[in-house]
C-alpha cells in the first residue's frame, strides 16, 4: 500500500486521513490528540462545559491510520520528521493550518488539558467587569456576541482598526452585528489599534485609553509554516503560505497536496472551504493512483453563519443575508452534526 502523510488534525487533516485510511497507508500527524470543532470554541469561554461537544480524539474517528502527536519539524521532499524520525511518504497532505491567539487555538496540547485552560479563561472572565475585545472580524464579533448575551453586567469594548465591523461582509450583515452588540450595551472603538498595554489600560495608536481587567486578542489568522523553511522555503509566498496550483498540488510538488488556512487560495478561511479543499486533494491522490485526469479546486464563496450569542445570528451567501434566530441555532446545528459525523 502506498504510504500518506497527512500533517495536521483539523478540518482539512481530519477529512483527508478519514477518507484515504482504507485504501492507502495513512499517517496522521498532529500536535493535539484531538479533533476541535473550532467555531465552537468561543461558546466555551462562557460555558466550559461546552468543551465537551466540540471534540473527539483522533483515535476514535479513525479506525486503521497511525496517529502519531507530535510536532512536525522539517518536511522533506521525500519524508516528515517528528520527535527526530523521518517518515517517508509516497504522498504528501500539508494541512498544518493556521496559528490564532489562545485561547481559541492552542498547539502541543492534550485534549484534558485543553479543558482545564478554558475553565480558567472562563474564570478570568468570570471575574471581569471590564474586558476589551482586540478586532472586530468575524471571530472578535462573535465573541463579543457571546459574552454580551451571557453577562449583560460586564462592560465589553471592541476596539477595531476598520471603520465597520467584519468589514468584508454585506452592509446589511455589518449593521445588523453593529446594532445588536450595540443594543447590548458593547462599546465599540473604530479606526483605532491597540498599541500599548500600561497595566490594566490598554492604549490605542490615537491616544484613547481604555480600561480593562481582561483582553482578547482577535486580530486573525497566521499560517502554521515553519518546517517548511529547511527544504521547502521555494513553496511558501511573501506572507508565508504554500503556493499551491489548482489541483492542490503545492509548487513544483506532483505528489504534495496542500488544504486549508495554511495554503495561498484566495478564499474566505474558513472551516468549510478547509474541508471543500481536503475533499480535492483526496480525490487528486485516488486520481494520480488510477492515471485519471486531475480535478480543479474552483475558489468560489460558501454560506457563513455568524452566531451572536446563543439565539441570534446572521447567514451570510454572496448578497444573501438572514439574520435573527434561525441562523442563531444554525450554528449549534452545523456543529452538532459535524460532531455527530466524528463521534458515530
Ligand atoms: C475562534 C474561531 C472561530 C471560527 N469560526 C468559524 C466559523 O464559524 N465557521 C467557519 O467556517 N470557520 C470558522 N473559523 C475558521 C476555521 O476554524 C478554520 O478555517 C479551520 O480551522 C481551518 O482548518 P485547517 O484544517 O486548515 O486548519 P486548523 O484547524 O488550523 O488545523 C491545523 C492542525 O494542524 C496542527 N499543526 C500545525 N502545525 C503543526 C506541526 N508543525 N506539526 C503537527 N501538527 C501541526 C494544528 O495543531 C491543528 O491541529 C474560526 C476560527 C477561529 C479561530
Amino acid at each position: 500500500m502506498k504510504r500518506v502523510i497527512v500533517i495536521g488534525g483539523g478540518f482539512a487533516g481530519a477529512y483527508c486521513a478519514r477518507h484515504l485510511e482504507k485504501d492507502f497507508s495513512v499517517t496522521l500527524i498532529d500536535n493535539k490528540d484531538y479533533f476541535e470543532f473550532t467555531p465552537g470554541v468561543l461558546r466555551t469561554i462562557v460555558d466550559p462545559a461546552h468543551i465537551r461537544k466540540i471534540q473527539v480524539v483522533h483515535s476514535h474517528y479513525l479506525h486503521r491510520a497511525e496517529i502519531v502527536i507530535g510536532e512536525v519539524t522539517e518536511v522533506s521532499k521525500k519524508d516528515v520528521t517528528v520527535h527526530g524520525k523521518k517518515h517517508p511518504f509516497d504522498y504528501l497532505i500539508i494541512c498544518s493550518g493556521s496559528s490564532y491567539s489562545a485561547p481559541f487555538k492552542e498547539k502541543n496540547i492534550i485534549s484534558s488539558t485543553r479543558a482545564i485552560e478554558l475553565r480558567a479563561v472562563h474564570r478570568q472572565v468570570e471575574k471581569a467587569q471590564n474586558i476589551l475585545i482586540i478586532g472586530g472580524g468575524l471571530v472578535g464579533v462573535e465573541l463579543a456576541g457571546e459574552l454580551c448575551t451571557y453577562y449583560p453586567d460586564k462592560h465589553i469594548t471592541i476596539a477595531h482598526a476598520m471603520e465597520e465591523l467584519i468589514e468584508r461582509n454585506p452592509k446589511r450583515a455589518r449593521d445588523y452585528a453593529r446594532a445588536f452588540l450595540s443594543s447590548h450595551g458593547v462599546h465599540m472603538v473604530f479606526n483605532e489599534m491597540v498599541s500599548k498595554a500600561k497595566g490594566n489600560k490598554f492604549i490605542t495608536n490615537k491616544g484613547t485609553k481604555i480600561a480593562a481587567d481582561l483582553a482578547f486578542m482577535c486580530t486573525g489568522i497566521v499560517p502554521n509554516f515553519s518546517f517548511l523553511e529547511k527544504h521547502l522555503k521555494n513553496v511558501l509566498n511573501k506572507r508565508n503560505q504554500i503556493m499551491v496550483n489548482e489541483h492542490l498540488q503545492v509548487n513544483g510538488y506532483e505528489n504534495i497536496f496542500s488544504a486549508g488556512d495554511v495554503n495561498d487560495r484566495a478564499v474566505e478561511k474558513t472551516a468549510q472551504n478547509a474541508e471543500r479543499q481536503a475533499r480535492v486533494a483526496v480525490d487528486n491522490i485516488f486520481a494520480l493512483e488510477y492515471n485519471k485526469p486531475l480535478e480543479t479546486y474552483i475558489d468560489k464563496k460558501t454560506p457563513l453563519v455568524i452566531s451572536l450569542g446563543k439565539h441570534t445570528g446572521i447567514f451570510v451567501w454572496n448578497n444573501f443575508v438572514l439574520t435573527g434566530f434561525i441562523p442563531g441555532i444554525m450554528k449549534t446545528v452545523i456543529e452538532k452534526e459535524k460532531m455527530f459525523r466524528y463521534r458515530f
